[in-house]
């Protein structure tokens, strides 16, 4: 049969390409591909998450070793238990214990890909016909896509960027009906770099504790903090509503691309597993892939044995970016900072479109920097803030010097002349 005449079955799924239609990595390649091969200068990156590639971001020798160590042993070539090797949740239940007033269990860890999957299984578990789930604006846009994909109907609380970008609580009770089934945060923020404080966490759990609902707390950049709000778990209140815990090894070690991360059930009470939610859990572990095995096999090792010093080294790396960008900003009259970035790796800045000339919104901004000035910058539609800007600072602090120096000389250039 000549190849014209066949009338193939398969075809564009329109539902898929409808649910990944805003991610940060198709934006961004968006945005790369607008620069200007010409510029001898180099590119700067301000708008990953990913500082694995910068010398002074390299992760422990440690961690390295460690991974050898469990490669050479010949004990980790095999398929691995669904949940997790055991070795490796012992390992992760002590380490997150240490945080809690509670001890977890082994049987409370469940080994995923990366954080990402761990999003996945919680709200692939949560989806059921008619139910719907509180994000919050801005936000990380992999669960807008995931939940959409599942059919899980999202609504969106605003974080309040003139209380430090505090959970808008009220909003939270207002949203809020019989079909919703959780609420998420991330702490500290992705994309606000916000910290929150141990008595706005406690009145989380006892608004989540009112409507009945599931807490899902991503502490992916757990420990990324260096400001005057400590880091506290959400764990911490796991006895007055259940709380589900997603994180990785991915950001405080900076090996994104090794794929390890977990979901952990903080219940004290024994909440989820009354509700099938835990067997839920394991169900859906039984039909998907798991972190390579050999990974799983350095968990303890990696945890048990990394020094202070290495963690002390990146949060200070961090604060010095930090304080580099938030003064360099203020002498950028086109974007203002409402809150000072105390973890993670990133500071919200909102775009005041008034003092230009010629650029009509964030994506507009940042498409004319990348081609005027070769520095890549996330627009704020990409995380649910049309106008804002995210801006990574996990990046040698001289190539963000460079990079905050060009986005004043792009404002310049582009300021209403008055
Ligand atoms: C990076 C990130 C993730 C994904 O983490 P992986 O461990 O790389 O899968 C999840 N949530 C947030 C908020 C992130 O920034």
């Amino acid at each position: 049969m000549e190849n014209g005449s066949v009338r193939w079955a398969f075809g564009r799924n329109e539902e898929l390409m409808a649910s990944s239609a805003i991610s940060i990595r198709g934006i961004l390649t968006t945005i790369m591909s607008n620069l200007n091969q010409a510029d001898q200068r180099p590119t700067i990156p301000l708008g990953h998450g990913d500082p694995s590639a910068f010398p002074c971001f390299r992760t422990t020798q440690i961690a390295e070793d460690a991974v050898v160590d469990a490669l050479r042993s010949a004990n980790f070539n095999g398929y691995g238990p669904t949940v997790g090797v055991l070795p490796a949740r012992k390992a992760i239940a002590e380490y997150l214990s240490q945080d809690l007033p509670h001890q977890l269990s082994p049987d409370d860890i469940f080994l995923t890909i990366g954080c990402t999957q761990a999003i996945e299984v919680i709200l692939t578990v949560l989806a059921r016909p008619n139910a719907n789930i509180l994000f919050p604006r801005p936000g990380f846009p992999f669960y807008e896509a995931r939940a959409s994909y599942n059919h899980l109907e999202v609504r969106h609380f605003d974080l309040l960027p003139e209380k430090g970008w505090e959970v808008d609580l009220d909003a939270v009770e207002a949203l809020a009906d019989k079909n919703t089934v959780a609420m998420v945060i991330i702490n500290p923020g992705n994309p606000c770099g916000n910290v929150f404080t141990y008595q706005h966490l406690k009145k989380v759990a006892e608004t989540a504790r009112k409507l009945g609902i599931l807490v899902i707390t991503d502490e992916v950049y757990d420990h990324l903090t260096f400001g005057s709000n400590p880091f506290v778990p959400m764990g911490v209140f796991g006895s007055i509503a259940p709380v589900v815990t997603v994180g990785s090894i991915s950001k405080r070690w900076i090996v994104p691309g090794w794929r390890l991360g977990w979901l952990v059930t903080n219940d004290p009470n024994g909440v989820l597993q009354k509700y099938g939610i835990v067997d839920c859990i394991k169900g859906f572990l039984n039909i998907s892939s798991d972190p390579a095995t050999f990974i799983q096999g350095a968990v303890p090792q990696i945890l048990e044995k990394t020094q202070k010093d290495f963690f002390l080294k990146i949060v200070n790396i961090l604060r010095e970016a930090a304080d580099i960008c938030y003064d360099t900003i203020k002498e950028i009259p086109c974007i203002t900072c409402p809150s000072k970035p105390e973890g993670s790796m990133f500071v919200m800045v909102k775009l005041n479109l008034s003092t230009l000339e010629d650029i009509n919104d964030d994506l507009d901004f940042c498409v004319k920097l990348a081609k005027e000035e070769s520095v890549i910058i996330l627009p704020g539609v990409a995380v649910g803030l049309r106008n804002w800007l995210r801006i990574t600072f996990a990046i040698e602090p001289s190539s963000l010097k460079e990079g905050l120096g060009r986005i004043k000389a792009f404002y310049e250039r582009h300021a209403k002349k008055n």
